[in-house]
């Protein structure tokens, strides 16, 4: 590079900076994960449907192979050592060049946090290196058949047994429940225990005889991620499978949310941003119709006004929530990760719906969907449900809003 280019390179860098507050390190890295995903991902999802429902496992190991997976776990565990913004940034990319993809590789990155933020030592060990290198799969385990939003308490049961526990119950919508090394089980170890403090989170190998795991079918999204059913029958751990401390699951809990949720808001914004892209090229240089680019009729225009000052909202929500858990702020965290998740999901919803109406009739359509808008709307809707619905993150925001009354301005930031 001659001295010319290192100027341009860097003035570039400096007008990023002062529009987005990303460091060039950031920058880098943010291209190097859209120069993947950007040519790695595009072609794999063919209109034939058992490309959609295939995880393409080469391209996750080259994935792995290049750091993408474990950007922000600490370096002695395999990982890059970046923070929760600088995996963001790579969510946002591998979302925006396709959703399915994008959703099911950031999925992994997501399960494993629980494990990443209050496994001990041995458990971190043991497991981290394995997923940043691709080589297993985590899962977690929360959701029960009559325990959804409400994760006051659970049906499923771990009896202290000498120095372990035995562990009784039923888990559904398993992600990665066919293909995973092992669950982190939400399960009661004090059934006498006050709400929310009569639970553990306990790692279970999925060798460990009583596990059984059962596929639940076709979904309506995000179809290459296994969804399962798992039953533990009087199966048998440790006591240092316990991850984190016994009865206090709701504290691990609500510090893997803090950060798992402004993933799923980064999530939700590459899939609004890669549809946006599709659109504006579409309406703006490809499209006439009676002898005009369709962006020049004014219902198309305001579509994609309302788009875009969506996904700059978006990215404001989701630039700040990981700021703000990267620099510790814990009294914020819970509050700005529920809001980023809520809007950004809402929003990205909204978006993708305005582009699909942006495509006419081909948007509507599996084959000749030039942008995979189609798949976009059937996979943005999930970032609505999981990890807590929308509705769950309005009763965690009032109830934030209760205590701490004076930080009703961040809504409106
Ligand atoms: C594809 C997929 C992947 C998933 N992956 C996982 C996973 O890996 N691990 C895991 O443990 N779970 C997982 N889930 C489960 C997911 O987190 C739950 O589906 C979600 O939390 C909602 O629970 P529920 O389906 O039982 O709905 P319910 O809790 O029965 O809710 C039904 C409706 O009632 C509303 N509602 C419920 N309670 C309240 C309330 N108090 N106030 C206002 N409204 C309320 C909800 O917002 C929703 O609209 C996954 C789900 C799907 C579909």
């Amino acid at each position: 590079m001659d001295a010319l280019d290192r100027l341009l390179t860097q003035r570039r860098a400096a007008r990023e900076y002062a529009r987005t507050g990303l460091t060039p390190e950031q920058q880098d890295l943010q291209r190097a994960a859209r120069e993947f995903a950007g040519s790695e991902f595009p072609g794999i999802i063919t209109p034939d449907p058992a490309t959609e429902k295939t995880f393409p496992a080469d391209l996750f190991a080259a994935y792995a192979e290049l750091g993408m997976t474990a950007v922000d776990v600490a370096e002695e565990y395999g990982g890059a050592g970046y923070g929760l913004l600088e995996k963001a940034l790579c969510i946002i990319e591998d979302c925006r060049a396709d959703s399915t993809i994008g959703l099911a590789f950031s999925l992994v990155s997501i399960i494993s946090d629980v494990l990443a933020i209050a496994g001990h030592e041995d458990q971190k060990r043991r497991w981290l290196p394995l997923i940043a290198q691709g080589r297993c799969f985590p899962a977690i385990s929360l959701t029960e058949p009559d325990h959804g939003s409400d994760l006051t308490r659970f049906n499923t049961r771990a009896e202290t047994d000498g120095d372990g526990f035995v562990i009784d119950g039923v888990k559904v919508f398993t992600t990665y429940g066919l293909e995973a090394a092992y669950f982190i089980v939400a399960a009661q170890t004090d059934p006498d225990g006050p709400d929310y403090q009569g639970f553990s989170t306990i790692l279970v190998e999925r060798d460990r005889p009583g596990v059984s795991v059962a596929g639940l079918g076709d979904k309506l999204g995000i179809k290459m991620t296994s969804s399962a059913e798992v039953v533990f029958c009087g199966v048998r751990v440790p006591r240092q499978n316990l991850v984190g401390e016994l009865n206090r699951g709701i504290e691990t809990l609500n510090r893997f949310f803090a950060k798992s949720r402004v993933k799923i808001a980064a999530q939700a914004l590459g899939v609004a941003l890669g549809a946006l892209e599709a659109a504006e090229r579409y309406a703006t240089r490809e499209r006439r119709q009676t002898g005009r680019f369709i962006a020049q009729y004014r219902p198309v225009a305001e579509m994609l006004q309302f788009s875009r000052q969506a996904v700059a909202r978006m990215w404001k929500l989701v630039l700040r929530a990981a700021r703000n858990y990267d620099a510790g702020g814990p009294f914020e965290s819970t509050f700005l990760a529920a809001l980023a998740k809520r809007d950004c999901s809402n929003l990205a919803e909204r978006v993708v719906r305005h582009c699909l109406q942006i495509f006419g009739g081909y948007g509507y359509m599996r084959e000749g969907n030039p942008a995979d808008v189609e798949r976009r709307l059937r996979d943005v809707i999930i970032t609505t449900i999981y990890e807590g619905t929308n509705q769950i993150m309005d009763l965690i925001m009032r109830s934030h809003l209760r205590q701490h009354p004076h930080d009703r301005h961040l809504i409106y930031w």
